[in-house]
Order: structure tokens, then sequence, then C-alpha cells
């Protein structure tokens, strides 16, 4: 597969292969971008955002819809490429299509509500005269998108929808995992639009990704993806707007009055949707020692009912992790783990790329298994003695995107809901649980700024001023 720059096929001459995580064999190959391509994709969205700056807000509404109804007719074909390349099972996959396109059209309606508001400047002090005084959202210019492998369409279109609602020209750069169901995605948004409103370019994260990061051409990035790669960014990017999305560590909370039965159904589609790969993936489960051995035997028992095996295969749960690098990551933290004291009781396997449903008990806070972002599905559970201890533990981490608190009592919900320091906290739900009407983002070191489509697009403008002396 090849990029696309300034509406055209781009190949650097260099490539390098994409591969099934669930078989190894090759899936395409895509070119390995230098900075002189970025800088030329970067050059080509400078010169196309005034032609989408011309057009009117219904027009661009219009053109995202007609994308959005391009995307729905060819949502099977990129789900099967995500299955490929990122070896996420075919039901989830067309569960992400079916979602970016619920993106793509809440961006379409978005794209007609960019209000400002009046300001009363003659409010302060001394001001003799009488303004007539509002303020106008512009677009920033060009974005720079930046997205990791575990969504490929729904995280790209996170960015490139508001973005262009927002009327500002987009260059994407795909995860290197898994780029190709995302240069699709580039594909359908460009043939609604000017040549150059939208580009891409793959190549490793360290050449390309941050010669978008440096590039004066560029005036917001945003990033989705791991915090290191974050932090790292942050120091790159100068005065650039920046929104970062990123790793999470987010508990589900079951105290001694929940509802088990759901409580249970959470957490074992929570901790293990994607193989665990997801950012609000139920990362630590808390349980009050009251209800936690009841709990423990209908998860382990939901849990062992996962089918494990080829992605493609509609019956299948759990499918390969990313890269076997990635598996062998989630083994020495579950092995670590249990060195320290912790009891496994489910799973606990690795087999190339594939990892087992894993639960374990007695885990506690000290244990990098928890202290940081395990990517893979195991569900860790730590033992609590009534609410102090639950919120305590659930707010014992740098983490803070979002958290699930199940119980039945009004008061421990709102307390909970109060105190856990997380970006959402939901209330019998669990924290994987994400619609695009929500403002969307972590706190703490889980990230900055808020997607969601009405947020998003806030972000992916500036505010103007403009005075109106009447007197
Ligand atoms: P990653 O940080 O390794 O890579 C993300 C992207 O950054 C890739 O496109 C990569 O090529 C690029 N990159 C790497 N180095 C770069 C650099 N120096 N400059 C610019 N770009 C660079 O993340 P990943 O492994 O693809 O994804 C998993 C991580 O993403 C997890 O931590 C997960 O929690 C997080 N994530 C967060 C959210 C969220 O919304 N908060 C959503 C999904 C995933």
């Amino acid at each position: 597969m090849k990029v696309l720059i300034d509406g055209e096929d781009f190949d650097s001459g260099d490539h390098y292969e994409v591969k099934n995580p669930y078989d190894g064999e090759l899936v395409d190959t895509v070119p390995i971008c230098f900075r002189q391509d970025v800088d030329r994709a970067i050059d080509a969205a400078n010169r196309a955002k005034k032609e989408l700056q011309d057009m009117s807000a219904k027009e661009v509404s219009n053109n995202l819809y007609s994308a959005y109804e391009e995307l729905e007719s060819r949502s099977e074909e990129l789900a099967k490429l995500i299955v490929l390349e990122a070896g996420k099972p075919i039901k989830q996959a067309i569960g992400e299509l079916n979602r970016s396109c619920e993106t793509l059209k809440f961006a379409a309606e978005e794209a007609k509500r960019i209000y400002g508001e009046s300001v009363p400047i003659d409010a302060t002090g001394s001001v003799d005269e009488r303004f007539l005084a509002f303020t106008k959202k512009v677009p920033l210019g060009v974005v720079g998108a930046i997205t990791p492998f575990n969504y490929p369409v729904n995280l790209a279109l996170h960015k490139i929808a508001p973005a262009i609602a927002a009327k500002n020209a987009v260059v994407v750069k795909p995860s290197t995992e898994a780029p190709l169901a995302a240069l699709k995605l580039v594909e359908i948004i460009d043939n609604h639009f000017p040549n150059g409103v939208i580009n891409s370019v793959t190549g490793y994260g360290s050449e390309v990704g941050d010669a978008l990061v440096v590039s004066e051409g560029i005036d917001k990035i945003s990033f989705t993806g791991s915090i290191a790669t974050g932090l790292f960014i942050s120091s790159r990017a100068g005065m650039k707007k920046l929104t970062l999305e990123l790793g999470g560590n987010d508990p589900l909370v079951v105290l001694e009055d929940a509802d088990i039965e759901k409580a249970v159904s959470a957490a074992v589609s929570g901790a293990f949707l994607f193989s665990g790969q997801v950012c609000i993936g139920v990362k630590r489960i808390i349980l009050d020692n009251k209800i936690a051995d009841e709990f423990i035997d209908l998860f382990v028992k939901e849990a062992s009912k996962l089918k494990m095996g080829n992605p493609m295969d509609e019956s299948t749960d759990i499918g390969p992790l990313i890269n076997e690098n990635a598996s062998i990551n989630v083994e020495t933290a579950v092995n670590n783990a249990i060195k320290d004291g912790a009891e496994l009781i489910l799973g606990g396997n690795r087999k190339d790329c594939f990892y087992e449903p894993t639960i374990l008990d007695g885990v506690n806070m000290s244990m990098d298994l928890v202290a940081n972002e395990t990517f893979g599905p195991v569900a860790p559970i730590i033992r609590v003695d009534r609410i102090d201890e639950a919120i305590k533990v659930a707010n014992d981490t740098r983490y803070g995107l979002q958290a699930g608190v199940f119980t039945e009592n009004v008061h421990s919900a709102l307390r909970c809901a109060n105190e856990i320091d997380a970006g959402s906290v939901l209330i019998n739900k669990e924290s994987t649980f994400r619609t695009d009407a929500m403002p969307f983002g972590g706190f703490k070191s889980s990230g900055m700024g808020k997607e969601g489509i009405k947020y998003a697009v806030e972000d992916m403008c500036k505010f103007k001023l403009i005075a109106f002396n009447c007197r």
C-alpha cells in the first residue's frame, strides 16, 4: 500500500512489512517515509487549508457526511484489514467500524455547531466607549494526528473528523504496527475533500512522528499512545497546541453491596476485550473482602468460556497480542507478580503472540503488574476492606483515565464518583465504556486535553476576539 500526499499515491521507495500477528504471514508493505516526505505532506496540507476554510460549514458537514456513507459501505473491507494487521477478533473489528461510522456522522453534525459568544468588554472599570464584541472560533491550520495500533480506524477518526469539522487540514501518522486500515480511511476521506486536506505518512515514530512534532508547519499535535511517547512528544513540540490521550490503569471497584452478576460480566468484557489491549480496559479489580470469594468463583467460570483462536473466526473472543514482544512483556509481568506472592487462578500461559486470559488473586499495588499499565489479557485482583480502602487503592497510581464502580448504594456511588481521581467515573459500568457524546480524556499522567467530538472540535479551534467600538 502507498501513502497519500496532496491527493496522490506516494511511495518513498523504501518499505517495511506489515505481518499478521496470528500466523506471521505478510499482509502488505508500506513506505518508510523520511523527514523530507513528511515536509512534503505538511506543505500540501498548508496549501489545501485555504480551500477548506473557504468552504461553508454546510459544505464541510455534507462532505463529512458523504465520507461517512462511503465508510459505512466499505466497513467490512476495513474491518478485515484490522483483523489481519492487528489480530483483532473480527466481531470486535466490526464493532470498531460501526463505532467509527458514528464518529464521522457525529463530526458531520458538529461541523454545523461552531459558535462563539458575545463578550461584555465594557463591563470592566475605565472603558468609556461602548463595544459590540464577540468571539469567533477559527481553525488552527494544520493538525498532525499520531495514533496507536489498538483502534487504528476509530482513534485516527477521533482526530481527523473533528479537525476537518473545524476546517483544519490534517497529516496522519498511523501506528507503525497496524497502518493499513488507517491508510484506507485516509483514502476514503480524501475522496470527499480537495487534494491535500488529508495526507498520510508511514514509517517509524522516531523519524516520521517526530518530523510532525517538530515542524513549524504543524499547528497542533493530537496524539494517542503510551505515556513514554506522549512525554517525549511534549518535550519536542515547542509552542504547538497538544492533545495527549495516554495510557490507563483503570480500576473496577466492586463494593460489598454490588450486583455481583453484573459486576462479573463487566469484569470479563472490560479486562479481556481485544486481549486487554485497550487504554480504558479494566486493569485492576478492587474487591471488597466481603464479596471477593463469590465474585472470583463466578468470574473464573465466565472467563473460562472465552474462546481463543483465529481472529478471523466469528466465534473467537481472544486473538493474538500485537506482536511477540508484547506477549513476552505480559508473561514477565505476570510471572514477577507470582514470584512476589500473587496467586494464579486462571490462565498464565503464552504461545507465540497469544497469551491466555489470566486472573490473579492477592495482588497489591507494589507489584509492577499494576503499578504500570499491563497491556494484555490479565485481571489482577486486589482485595480491600470497605469503601475507604477501595478509593485509596483506586487512586494509588499515576494514571487517571476512567474508573468503574459497582454498588447498589447511592451514597457509596456518589462518594466514589466524587473521590476517585479520573477523567470519568462510571457507576455500574466498566471503564471500557466510551461513546462519542462523552468528553473523554485522562487526569494525571493519563493525558492532557479532551476528545469526544464536541470537545475535540472545540480543541481544534482557536478563539479570536472581535471588538467593535460603537461610539
Ligand atoms: P506508542 O506510544 O508506542 O505509539 C503510538 C504512536 O506514536 C505510533 O504511531 C508511533 O509510531 C508514534 N511514535 C513513537 N515514537 C514517536 C516519537 N518519538 N515521536 C512521535 N511519534 C512517535 O503506543 P502503542 O503501543 O501504539 O499504543 C498503546 C498505548 O496507547 C497504550 O499505552 C494505551 O493505553 C495507549 N492508548 C491510549 C488511548 C487513550 O485514548 N487514552 C487509546 C488507545 C491507546
